[in-house]
């Protein structure tokens, strides 16, 4: 027993009672109220539910049916929630008809240049600007990222352009730091199954992307969105940006099959990053537009006016104006697909 669904029309009282039981027992309830119908899912070991345990559920006021799911991941899975998962951030919504394109530099690394590039990506139709301030570096010796100050800085770029911020949360303890600058929170590949991470973002309402881990498995990926998730925030959108192979011509090898197959198990919204999928610069077009095309309700784009300068991933990083170019080319390629861009 994982799900509990409930009739039409079944009172706030029957609720509680059927939240209570299951409180008793050391659970936890997802309440997810849609238009008709309430549903319940359960959070803990359900295994240890007996069937004498889950018969007496089925027959408590208010419940229509109970469902078993199969798959590890509960809140994040399809069989919990049918329709598509949308998500509210300032005036857009994430996992609509409409795609959004995140785009920005690597790593913030002074405030006219953030300016300049969150400017000319707005020009060109993104919607939301990203940079990071806490930098995940291979080397420890390597720009680790301005810290607060690019935070700052990202808050001023929202100001200038009203694009929200996409920013990347490395270390619980600056989850108070982020919280008060960010619109989204980035969860990064090297941190994918960093728990305790996970469950500090969970236990917040900020939206969050989750970028799968660099070898991490589909179903590793939505067992991190449900370590999220069970911590009561639903808000969860799912980023493919690429894992490692055999390949070497590439950085990565972009994952395409992992965007209909995550919306085949998950209700979550899916974005891709061809930038890191790819990393050449050369590359991210085609793979943004590949992405567009095989579902994919948003893309993140690293952006940057002097990629040869940049403190970080200037190889993969598009100047303003092929941004610009792309973003005309993705328009056609939205349509074709019923979306908008
Ligand atoms: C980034 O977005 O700059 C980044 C570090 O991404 P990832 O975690 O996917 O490598
Ligand atoms: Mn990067």
């Amino acid at each position: 027993m994982d799900i509990i669904v409930l009739r039409p029309g079944a009172t706030a009282k029957e609720l509680r009672y059927i939240v209570k039981k299951l409180e008793n027992k050391g659970f936890k309830a997802n309440i997810s109220k849609g238009t008709e119908r309430t549903v319940i899912g359960v959070i803990g070991d359900t295994s240890k539910i007996t069937e004498d345990e889950s018969n007496a559920f089925a027959s408590m006021a208010g419940v229509e049916e109970i469902h078993r799911i199969i798959q590890p991941f509960k809140l994040a899975s399809r069989d919990f929630k049918s329709g598509d998962t949308t998500i509210r951030i300032g005036k857009h919504t994430i996992g609509g008809k409409r795609i959004h394109v995140t785009a920005g530099p690597c790593a913030v690394e002074n405030l006219p240049t953030l300016l300049n590039i969150a400017m000319e990506v707005k020009k060109a139709g993104a919607t939301f600007i990203r940079g990071g301030a806490f930098k995940p570096r291979t080397s420890p010796y390597s720009f680790q990222g301005l810290g607060e100050e690019g935070l700052k800085f990202l808050a001023e770029a929202r100001e200038k352009t009203g694009m929200p911020v996409v920013t990347e949360l490395m270390d619980p303890r600056d989850i108070d730091v982020i919280l008060k600058y960010a619109d989204v929170i980035q969860i990064g590949t090297r941190n994918m199954q960093n728990f305790r991470l996970l469950s500090e973002v969970g236990s917040h309402d900020k939206p969050i992307v989750l970028k799968r881990g660099l070898s991490a498995t589909i179903k590793d990926l939505l067992m991190a969105a449900e370590y999220i998730m069970a911590q009561g925030n639903n808000k969860v959108i799912l980023c493919e940006r690429g894992i490692r192979t055999f390949e070497t011509a590439t950085r990565n090898t972009l994952d395409l099959n992992a965007i209909p197959v995550l919306k085949k198990l998950s209700h979550l919204p899916v974005v891709v990053d061809p930038s890191h999928g790819a990393g050449k610069w050369d590359l991210v077009a085609p793979m943004a537009k590949a992405a567009i095309a095989a579902g994919a309700d948003g893309l993140m784009i690293e952006v940057h006016p002097k990629p040869e300068e940049a403190l970080s991933d200037g190889e993969q990083s598009l100047k303003p104006d092929k941004f610009k170019t792309l973003m005309k080319e993705l328009k056609a390629v939205a349509k074709a697909v019923g979306r908008t861009l």
